[in-house]
C-alpha cells in the first residue's frame, strides 16, 4: 500500500464504528483527488466533503455531499468553462467476506477506503454534452464562426425531410 493513500482523508479509520451497528459519525474534510477526468472534462482536485458514516451489520453506510469544480469544454461552441458542482453519496462498504464487498467498495482493517466511492459519484454525475449556457448557439457549420459572439451570416437551418414532399408539392402548384 503505498504512503500518499495512508495519508489521505479519504481513508479513514473506522475503528470506532466496527462491528458496532447504530454508532455513526460525521466527516468535514477538504482533500484533493488528481486525474478525474472523461472526455468532456475534467475535475478539480480540490473538493469537499460533509459525510455521514453509519455502522450497519454488513458494512458501514457513506452518505453526505461532495462539491467541486468541473472544467469542460462546450459541446456546441468548444469553449472552456467551469461550473462548481454537489453530488449526493449513498454507498454501503461492505466488511470483507459480505456481499458487495467485490466491487471495490470496502473496508480494509479498521479503515474505510472512500475514494472509489467518490471517484464513481462524481464521474457519473458529470453531463456528457456540457453546455456553457443553455442556449449556446455553438459554431456555424459552414465557416466554423462562434454564433454566440458573431453572426456570419450563412444559412444554417437544418432541413427538415418532413415537409420535403410539401416544399416539392408546392413549387409545382406554384409553376
Ligand atoms: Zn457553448
Ligand atoms: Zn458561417
Amino acid at each position: 500500500m503505498n504512503v500518499l493513500r495512508e495519508v489521505s482523508q479519504l481513508s479513514v479509520d473506522v475503528a470506532e464504528l466496527l462491528r458496532q451497528p447504530g454508532t455513526s459519525r460525521r466527516l468535514e474534510f477538504a482533500e484533493e483527488m488528481e486525474g478525474l477526468s472523461l472526455e468532456t472534462g475534467r475535475v478539480q482536485p480540490a473538493l469537499t466533503f460533509e459525510l455521514r458514516l453509519d455502522s450497519l451489520v454488513e458494512g458501514i453506510l457513506v452518505s453526505g455531499q461532495v462539491q467541486g469544480v468541473y472544467d469542460f469544454d462546450c459541446s456546441r461552441c468548444l469553449s472552456p468553462f467551469s461550473e462548481p458542482f454537489s453530488v449526493a453519496v449513498s454507498e454501503v462498504l461492505a466488511y470483507e467476506g459480505q456481499p458487495g464487498a467485490e466491487d471495490g467498495y470496502e473496508i480494509s482493517g479498521d479503515h474505510a477506503h472512500l475514494e472509489p466511492v467518490v471517484r464513481d459519484v462524481v464521474m457519473l454525475a458529470m453531463p456528457l454534452k456540457p453546455l456553457c449556457r443553455e442556449d449556446c448557439k455553438g459554431l456555424c457549420p459552414i465557416c466554423g464562426a462562434d454564433l454566440n459572439a458573431e453572426d456570419c451570416g450563412h444559412d444554417r437551418r437544418p432541413t427538415d425531410l418532413r415537409w420535403e414532399p410539401l416544399a416539392r408539392l408546392r413549387e409545382r402548384v406554384e409553376e
